[in-house]
């Protein structure tokens, strides 16, 4: 995929300006809690996951309290989220890991955090991004839908689309561009209807273009 080095430029410039504050909506204090709260989010809102994880975390912090739990214990916790039976077991798998294998430490490496249950390339990449501030690319609905949109992606798997944005953006905005990418989707490119009379990027977005020519 080739792209128009400009058409990157304006549109990084532009989400910098719309959303200069853009981070994780997740709530946690430590790699740790991140993790936990990343394995909860699939399917789930962010602040669904907050509202649980924040009476959750009073009752356990570490890897060595979930392990010891049964996975009936941890799901009556986490209930308010889609798939919470499975959830729980991964978490607590996950958990026997870490406090066996790590110290209770959550590894700050991509090939070791896929490796855990429960932890896909998403997961992995918002833990290494947020948690431990490297550059990384963490590829959810919003960051595939809008990338492909906007055309810094061309790509009909999230794999094939964070290799895209990689090629795409400069490294140290990897982590930033995954962000913003989430809060134009949220806000303005919404999956059904976005709304393209609104959004300043619409003179370098390959679908509108696409669409005003038909
Ligand atoms: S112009 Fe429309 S499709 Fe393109 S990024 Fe903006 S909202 Fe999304």
């Amino acid at each position: 995929m080739t792209l128009d080095k400009e058409k990157v430029e304006n549109i990084i410039k532009e989400l910098e300006k719309l959303y200069p504050n853009a981070g994780t909506a997740l709530e946690y204090s430590n790699p740790f809690e991140l993790l936990i709260a990343a394995i909860l989010s699939a399917q789930t809102t962010d602040k669904q996951v907050n509202k649980i994880t924040k009476n959750l975390f009073k009752k356990y912090s570490t890897a060595a309290d979930f392990a010891a739990l049964k996975p009936e214990e941890l799901e009556k916790e986490i209930k308010g989220c889609g798939l919470y039976r499975n959830k729980s077991r991964n978490i607590i798998a996950a958990c026997r890991i870490l406090a066996k294998k790590y110290n209770g430490e959550v590894p700050s490496d991509f090939e070791s955090l896929i490796k855990l249950p429960g932890v896909g390339r998403k997961t992995a990449n918002v833990v290494l991004s947020s948690g431990f501030g490297k550059d990384a690319i963490a590829v959810d609905t919003h960051v595939f839908r809008v990338a492909n949109r906007l055309g810094l992606a061309q790509s009909s798997t999230p794999l094939g689309t964070e290799k895209d944005l990689m090629k795409a953006v400069k490294k140290d905005l990897w982590s930033k561009l995954h962000h913003w990418l989430i809060y134009h989707g949220r806000n303005i490119c919404t999956a059904r209807n976005p709304k393209c009379s609104l959004c300043t990027l619409k003179n370098w977005c390959s679908h509108y273009i696409r669409k005003k020519i038909k």
